[in-house]
């Protein structure tokens, strides 16, 4: 396994490799499984795996988590290792922004509603470290987590409006035994933080079990993640919407307020003392 930190180098071995197909694997590190799930079905599809660990500073606002945000390369190598991947891409934040750099991505509206609003720069960030990877790496394909479903759909969007040749492939949720879905902010939770936390993914699992009884109205959805939400008086809800899976239009803003069960991505993200953890189930293709 190679690890490699300018983009030049990572150019000129990917030139000389003899491969049908080169994978990318886009993170920010402090891996868990539902990074290595990812890096396996790249793995499995494409001659060459690239991971990138990037802790990239445009998807931070200026008072998010940047700084403290989990940093630990030699563990993150030896589990990249032991997974036999090909490349790791480990570039300084220099490399990547150099001074006087000022090209974004704007993701219009899709990058404004969810996440985007309590985050509203996250997204253009999103789409322009990951632009870039895709301009420095070349790969043909590229794998995303579903657990950031917006992200993956404004990425998608991207690759189609600005006719990017990168397919983008998708995992599902991959969560812990108690039902919370992996994320490298989860050591940020105390015990009792954590507990609380769960009542996301159950608030979650009741509405889509009422959904397969025949529940539509997307504000009877939200209000079922609500109430587990509100459970616990630690969860500070940010949003819960169920928004179509192409334009992100929310369902609670038509008339009749009914979701298509072959559209539907029903998303939410709360606060749980200082952190802020997402989740969410899509209804149809991704
Ligand atoms: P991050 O390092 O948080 O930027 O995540 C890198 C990639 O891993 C993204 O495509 C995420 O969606 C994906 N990912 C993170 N956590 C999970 C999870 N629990 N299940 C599936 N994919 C995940």
């Amino acid at each position: 396994m190679k690890i490699i930190t300018t983009i030049a180098d990572v150019r000129e071995h990917i030139k000389t490799c003899d491969c049908n197909t080169i994978g990318l694997v886009p993170t920010m590190g402090a891996l868990h499984r539902g990074h290595l799930n990812l890096v396996e079905k790249c793995s499995a599809e494409n001659d060459i795996t690239v991971v990138s660990i990037f802790v990239n500073p445009a998807q931070f606002g200026p008072n998010e988590d940047f700084d403290r945000y989990p940093r630990d390369l030699k563990r993150d190598e030896a589990m990249l290792e032991e997974m036999g991947v090909d490349i790791v891409f480990y570039p300084t934040t220099e490399e990547i922004y150099p001074a006087g750099f000022s090209t974004y991505v704007d993701m219009g509206d899709m990058g404004k509603v969810l996440c985007g609003k309590s985050r509203p720069t996250h997204f253009r960030g999103v789409a322009t470290v990951v632009l870039k990877l895709f301009n420095i790496v070349a790969p043909d394909y590229a794998y995303f987590g579903r657990k950031d479903a917006q992200q993956v759909l404004i990425l998608k969007r991207m690759v189609r409006d600005l006719n990017v040749g990168v397919t983008i492939k998708t995992v599902p949720i991959i969560r812990d035994e108690d039902g919370l879905a992996l994320s490298s902010r989860n050591i940020y939770l105390s015990p009792v933080e954590r507990e609380s936390a769960l009542n996301l993914p159950r608030g979650l699992v009741k509405a889509k079990e009422q959904i397969e009884n025949g529940l539509r109205d997307a504000l009877e959805i939200k209000k079922l993640v609500e109430e587990e939400l509100k459970k616990n008086p630690l969860n500070k809800v940010d949003y819960i919407e169920t928004v179509t899976l192409d334009t992100l239009e929310n369902y609670a803003g038509r008339e009749d307020k009914r979701i298509d069960i072959n559209n539907t991505l029903v998303a939410a993200a709360v606060r749980v003392g200082k952190t802020r953890l997402i989740d969410n189930f899509i209804l149809g293709e991704v």
